[in-house]
């Protein structure tokens, strides 16, 4: 059963990507009012004064802890695509398997490429998490119209559910089904569930929608089911120390965890993080106890490499990114860490290798997006340079024709 975490003192949030505060110092704000918008809304889990807001970060008071009653529910079969993706915008949802990627957006890219099948990640693979599985137990309802939605929204006509043998979703309307006993770390992959189930392979830079595929998190799902029936996005379900709970965005940390650090995420995949001024967001699927062994030295075993499922040169990778060298970084294939963890617990030296990588990869996009916007700059500079000369030719082709006519007209 999922128990409810009670609404602390005390709020935080960050502000998100390309979004912008809608709250001030000393503003009072609803339950369930938007404190920011723009990519990504969110919305305040509790009534609340605004006790500090920069650009960054904000801390809300609680003042009353009533929960925000629901927007006016919407009918699936009823509403336009358009105002059921708004719906999903403006409710904040965003993927809650770990990515906390828009939803909105993640859709309107799948409208774009015209995809035919929806795939239900339901492969809750990843030791110590079983948030989805108890959202699967409890809200086959709102998962249900969150399926029905997304089909609306995209016109799909295939939704096939993969889903470990531990999710209670027996009662899902879907068309196929793949269930799958004990699956493996890596299985609830994108890009492995794709190949397991359809055969089909995401070359490096590719996504489920360039083959017709979009593929959305089981919690998600029932985010956007509650989002239809008019709920905001303002608590999720998390894995605290293997218990299910509902728990506010925005919680601190330091309400559930008594030591200085904690482990957010899977055992494998997660991070771990310092309490103070942490707190829970979007993407907390699970809160667990750090471990306390101190890394030792690399002795360049190689177990590493061996567990990577993407067969990367893991050991290399780890020698080239501290500090990033970026080049390398990219022809070692840096970019293909799918991110799954399975190298930490195979190091015989206790080194975080999966936070090594993620801060290189981090620097790698970083220079990537540097390079692409110094490309797209060299290619306006070199249109507005061809316009400018085509212009200055046009002029003087006018100025010859004006000659000519001039001479023609004055030559008797
Ligand atoms: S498993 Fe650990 S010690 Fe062995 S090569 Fe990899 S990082 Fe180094
Ligand atoms: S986290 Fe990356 S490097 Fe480590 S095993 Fe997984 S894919 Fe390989």
């Amino acid at each position: 059963m999922i128990t409810r975490q009670p609404l602390p003192a005390r709020l935080l949030h960050h502000r998100g990507v390309n979004s912008q505060w809608t709250i001030r110092t000393g503003d009072i704000v609803p339950a369930g009012a938007p404190i920011q918008r723009g990519e990504r809304w969110q919305h305040a889990a509790a009534t609340c004064v605004v006790a500090h807001c920069d650009a960054d970060t904000a801390r809300l008071d609680v003042i009353d802890d009533t929960p925000p009653g629901p927007e006016a529910p919407l009918d699936v079969n009823a509403t336009s695509a358009s105002d059921l993706l708004r719906r999903v915008h403006e409710a904040g949802i965003a993927g809650l398997g770990g990515g906390g990627y828009p939803t909105h957006l993640k859709l309107l890219t799948a409208a774009r490429h015209g995809v035919h099948t929806l795939v239900i990640n339901a492969m809750e693979c990843e030791p110590g998490i079983s948030c989805d599985a108890a959202l699967s137990a409890e809200g086959g309802r709102e998962i249900q119209q969150g399926i029905n939605a997304v089909r609306r929204i995209l016109a799909i006509n295939t939704v096939t559910l993969a889903a470990a043998s531990t999710m209670q979703v027996a009662m899902l309307d879907v068309d196929t089904r793949h269930i799958r006993e004990n699956p493996s770390a890596t299985d609830g992959a994108e890009r492995y569930l794709l190949r397991d189930i359809f055969n089909v392979i995401l070359t490096p830079g590719e996504y489920p929608v360039h083959h017709g595929f979009v593929v959305c998190n089981i919690g998600t799902l029932h985010a956007i089911g509650r989002a239809i029936s008019g709920h905001v996005l303002t608590e999720r379900v998390t894995t605290v120390f293997g218990d299910n709970r509902w728990l506010p965005i925005g919680l601190p940390l330091s309400e559930l965890v008594r030591s200085d650090t904690a482990r957010v995420g899977g055992r494998l995949s997660g991070h771990v993080v310092r309490v103070a001024g942490a707190m829970v967001d979007k993407t907390t699927n699970g809160i667990d106890t750090a471990s306390t062994h101190m890394a030792l030295p690399c002795i360049r075993c190689g177990r590493c490499d061996d567990a990577c499922p993407e067969h990367l040169p893991v050991t290399g990778l780890l020698t080239f990114s501290a500090p990033p060298r970026v080049g390398t970084l990219e022809r070692l294939g840096l970019a293909n860490c799918v991110e799954c963890g399975l190298c930490n617990p195979a190091c015989p030296s206790d080194i975080d290798v999966l936070a090594t990588l993620r801060d290189a990869k981090t620097t790698l996009i970083a220079e990537r997006q540097r390079r692409s916007a110094t490309a797209l700059a060299n290619t306006r500079a070199t249109a507005h340079t061809h316009r400018l000369a085509t212009q200055a030719e046009q002029r003087e082709q006018r100025r010859r024709d004006r000659l000519a006519r001039l001479r023609g007209a004055t030559s008797d």
